[in-house]
């Protein structure tokens, strides 16, 4: 008895929780996907029918040398194959030439030519982003006018400062990124900060951020003095 089982509901939900065009051509590839993908697939008889009419094209596809490889999509092939998944589904979506489109995509996967890209974005949706363990908000100092943010993520490496103040002017010397106690009576040196607009700093294992909360971002001049120049652009605390 929930408020969650009108008609409508239902059909969204089932229409959202179809694994998309990627995850279909990794399986038929043969590729590992992630697990509740693989669950879906298992008991949808609609994906599963998409995995395995590409898995089969896949198969052909392989066993062709490189010259007989078709230079454009089998489009006859394709329209069949759509035309099938179509009537599979209770529900259709109201862009007529999807199957179309994902025919072309899943078969340029099926023959490599996307295997590269969509690899990539596997391994991307695989790794959870890192969590950030705390964040500050990086302020200008007086007479400054950039700001930004600074976060310490969880990464498997270790901590990791990330850095992004995007609109730092062309600096005359160079930036440079501390930690420093709430006193400033006693700091670390981060790293150089580079032009890019995020950059990230692998800090040192055992580093104690209670003790070094203060991120700074200091204006260096080429002066072989290592100390900090006093000169500071933004700056901020780390809270957890
Ligand atoms: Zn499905």
């Amino acid at each position: 008895m929930s408020q969650h089982e009108g008609n409508g509901n239902a059909r969204d939900n089932e229409q959202m929780s179809h694994v998309d065009e990627d995850t279909i051509a990794l399986l038929a590839l043969g590729e590992s996907v992630l697990a509740r993908d693989d669950d879906h697939v298992r008991s949808c008889v609609s994906c599963q029918a998409k995995v395995d009419q590409l898995g089969a094209i896949v198969h052909s596809a392989r066993s062709v040398t490189d010259e007989d490889k078709p230079v454009a999509p089998p489009s006859e092939l394709w329209d069949r194959i759509a035309m099938e998944i179509d009537s599979d589904e209770q529900v259709s979506k109201p862009a007529a030439p999807r199957g179309a489109r994902m025919g072309w995509f899943a078969l340029a996967a099926a023959v490599g030519l996307l295997a590269g890209s969509v690899g990539t974005a596997v391994v991307m949706n695989q790794s959870e982003p890192a969590p950030a363990i705390a964040q500050a908000t990086l302020e200008p100092l007086p007479g400054k006018d950039s700001s930004g943010v600074a976060q310490v993520l969880q990464t498997a490496d270790g901590p990791t400062l990330v850095i992004d103040v995007p609109d730092l002017p062309e600096p005359d010397g160079y930036y440079e990124v501390w930690m420093l106690t709430p006193e400033a009576d006693s700091m670390m040196s981060i790293g150089v900060l580079g032009t890019g607009d995020v950059q990230e700093f692998s800090l040192p294992g055992g580093m104690d951020m209670e003790t070094f909360p203060v991120v700074d971002i200091s204006l260096e001049q080429f002066d072989g003095d290592v100390t900090h120049s006093t000169d500071s652009v933004v700056r901020g605390v780390l809270e957890a």
